[in-house]
């Protein structure tokens, strides 16, 4: 199974690893300075927040929402 991603012609071989380039891809430039590895693309922002969603869901799936606060406001 291959990963590859939509910005850019970068391929991973996992799920867990595309998440993290595509994270570069949400960088507008590298913490140590210097050229970017890779281009900048706002899409990339919304895609990954897309998977941080959907990674929350995930994690949270057997948690029930029996604890929800009942207040209206
Ligand atoms: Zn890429």
């Amino acid at each position: 199974m291959i990963f590859p991603c939509d910005w850019c012609s970068h391929v991973s071989n996992r799920q867990d690893n595309l998440e993290a380039h595509i994270k570069l891809h949400t960088l507008m430039r590298p913490k140590s300075g210097g050229k970017p590895r890779v281009n900048f693309y706002p899409g990339a922002v919304l895609q990954y927040q897309e998977i941080i969603r959907h990674n929350e869901s995930r994690r949270r799936r057997k948690v029930k929402f029996g604890n929800r606060p009942a207040s209206c406001a």
